[in-house]
């Protein structure tokens, strides 16, 4: 591509990018799948043979992921794709965002796969919260981890590609960060889950190396971005809080998103080396994976059924 003037050519710059070059769109729909590509190849995301699982929302990330994966099935018969999408219960988000799901699915010809909280927990999320006094995102967070693990595992998926970015990564790294807690971080890159360990579904991010500006601009460029939703406990979250102050620094010093996970990719090696020797242990209640006896999602039910029973 000829840069000239930081324009790529004659036509209207739909995007500027950290670096000040600005792209048209059909240059910056080739650079976005490029870079995507190279973040497939440069991590090693993907092996020859893959039954892959696509953790879909509704959201512009994730269907921008099932997207690309799926036409790169297309292309190449052995790699297989299914999508898993988690139905918390948040009345006039999650139900929205679903039925996104179900329609690009349904276009696409992929098979989609929904598990509830209703369903496996018993509850939904709103009465969860109306139950127990906690951050929403902390429980939920939870819930959704472990029934993606525990599903894919049961569909034999040999990956789980979700549609985090380099913004959600940068967040987290600083959460981490702030919160003293580098074990947390020793679990984060572009591919997690321990391989050796069979009850763990590999999970991959593509999207690794993609700002939110960029997956943003890509998504409603491909007509992704039916119409904006944000669950309506996500301003409550610590991590709303952090992304609020990147995205202000970003503003004043472009780049600054890069230069953090790009540092973090260089410590990434030392971390795992130094935290990830931690035993993994067979939650004693419900026999998933679990860093102590009791799985947290088994912590936090047990805490919802000791509530519903004294309200009783
Ligand atoms: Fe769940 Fe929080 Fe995300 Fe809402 S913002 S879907 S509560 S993790
Ligand atoms: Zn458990």
């Amino acid at each position: 591509m000829i840069i000239n003037n930081l324009n790529c050519c004659g036509q209207k710059p739909v995007i500027s990018l950290p670096s000040g070059e600005k792209l048209c769109k059909n240059h910056f729909i080739g650079y976005f799948e490029g870079k995507v590509f190279r973040t497939i190849r440069q991590f090693g995301l993907l092996d020859n043979e893959e039954s892959l699982g696509a953790a879909v929302s509704g959201g512009k990330d994730s269907l921008t992921v099932l997207r690309i994966l799926n036409r790169l099935s297309k292309d190449n018969p052995k790699i297989r794709i299914n999508a898993l999408a988690i139905d918390e219960g948040i009345a006039g988000y999650r139900d929205k965002t679903l039925i996104t799901a179900k329609k690009f699915c349904d276009e696409n010809n992929i098979e989609l796969h929904i598990f509830s909280y209703k369903e496996e927990f018993g509850l939904k999320l709103d009465e969860m919260l109306k139950i127990l006094n906690v951050k929403p995102c902390t429980i939920c967070g939870i819930f959704r981890r472990y029934l993606l693990n525990k599903k894919s595992r049961e569909l034999k998926l040999t990956k789980l590609a979700t549609g985090h970015n380099l913004d959600d990564e940068c967040q987290s790294i600083m959460m981490n960060q702030m919160r003293n807690d580098l074990k947390a971080s020793a679990r984060l890159g572009p591919k997690v889950g321990l391989i050796s360990n069979e009850l763990f579904v590999q999970r991959i991010k593509p999207l690794y190396l993609c700002t939110e500006k960029e997956a943003t601009t890509y998504a409603f460029l491909s007509g992704l971005l039916d119409n904006f939703n944000e669950c309506q406990n996500a301003a409550q979250s610590f991590r709303a809080k952090v992304r609020d102050s990147l995205n202000d620094l970003e503003n004043k010093f472009p780049g600054t998103k890069y230069s953090i996970v790009n540092s973090f990719l260089q410590t990434l090696p030392y971390l795992k080396e130094k935290f990830n020797h931690g035993e993994i242990r067979i939650c004693s209640k419900c026999g998933e994976p679990a860093a102590n006896d009791v799985c947290n999602a088994c912590i936090y039910l047990e805490k919802l059924k000791s509530k519903i029973t004294l309200q009783k």
